[in-house]
């Protein structure tokens, strides 16, 4: 769809940006439901970042999101941050406001909690435990949605233990921080997620046996290159219900999408498809 003078315009920055997928996902959507509007990716070096922020109102854009390694340096850079990005420690969305200054929020965690509500809606937070591996910037906005979801007791495990703890102590609530080695002791369980780079195209897999995991318990995994990764296809051939990575990717970029463009786009097998036909040899990136 050609755009005319009066396009919406948003974007994403990162450096480098070419992996992003958020202008493939942004760019189906406004194709989708005809909008005048653009997405475009905005290489911007670290040093440069604030410049390109202030810049954001001059130059009439909506807002913008961004990706590594901007996400935590734009905390103290914006006029406004909301209490989801401070407890995230993390922004991934800014919006221009009409006064020209710049709010930002972050997605990651909504995401998340969507994407399994989408692929998993029998699932209940409440019903148990969750293992999460992983402390790193995701584990944070994962293991923050959990706790808001209702789950009781998140059981942390990461490789660096110093990090884990640090995660447990930011965000209060049910924590427990346990040793990496233990990661095979998952009785009880109501839900696994993987939030390391563990299992990503390029990166070793994850060692971990499931047999003590109960059968009704969730497995999910951030990575989505591939897209069921050796964890989920384990995780499947016990029979247990799996979510894989590209769905919290798209529902985290649906909030920017509805400020920028006024509507709540869908997440779609279709959309999915071109997202993914997109990526082509690209790695896995975070957004
Ligand atoms: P990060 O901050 O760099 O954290 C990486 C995590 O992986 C840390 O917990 C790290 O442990 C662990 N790790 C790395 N190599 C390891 C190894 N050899 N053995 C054990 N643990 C290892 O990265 P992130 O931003 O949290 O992203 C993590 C993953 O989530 C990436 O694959 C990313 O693409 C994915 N992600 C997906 C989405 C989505 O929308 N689906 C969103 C965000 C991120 P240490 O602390 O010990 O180093």
């Amino acid at each position: 769809m050609s755009i005319t003078g009066k396009a919406r315009i948003a974007g994403v920055m990162g450096w480098p940006v070419a992996h992003s997928r958020s202008p493939a996902c942004h760019g189906y959507w406004l194709e989708r439901y005809r909008i005048d509007g653009a997405y475009v990716p905005l290489p911007v070096r670290p040093e440069n970042l604030e410049a390109a922020l202030r810049a954001l109102p001059l130059l009439g854009f909506a807002g913008v999101n961004l990706t590594l390694p901007h996400k935590e340096a734009a905390l103290g850079l914006v006029d406004r941050v909301d209490a989801e990005a401070r407890r995230i420690g993390a922004v991934n969305t800014i919006s221009v406001e009409a006064d020209g200054t710049l709010t930002a929020t972050n997605t990651d965690g909504f995401g998340f909690l969507e994407s399994l509500r989408a692929s998993a809606p029998n699932w209940q937070a409440a019903k148990g435990p969750a293992v999460v591996l992983g402390a790193g910037g995701a584990a944070r906005a994962v293991v923050a949605a959990l706790l808001d979801a209702g789950v009781p007791e998140i059981r942390l495990l990461n490789r660096t233990a110093a990090r884990a703890d640090a995660l447990r102590d930011a965000l209060a609530g049910p924590i427990r921080t346990e040793s990496w080695d233990a990661r095979d002791a998952l009785a009880g369980a109501n839900a696994l997620v993987n939030t390391t780079t563990l299992g990503m195209t390029g990166a070793a897999d994850l060692e971990i046996n499931l047999d003590a995991l109960p059968e009704a318990a969730l497995v999910t995994d951030l990575v989505y290159a591939p897209l069921e990764t050796p964890l989920l296809k384990a995780a499947k051939a016990r029979g247990h219900r799996t979510v894989d990575g590209l769905g919290m990717l798209l529902h985290q970029a649906r909030p920017g999408f509805r400020t920028w463009f006024g509507r709540d786009p869908d997440v779609t097998d279709a959309l999915r498809a071109h997202v993914v036909g997109d990526a082509g040899a690209a790695g896995n990136a975070a957004e």
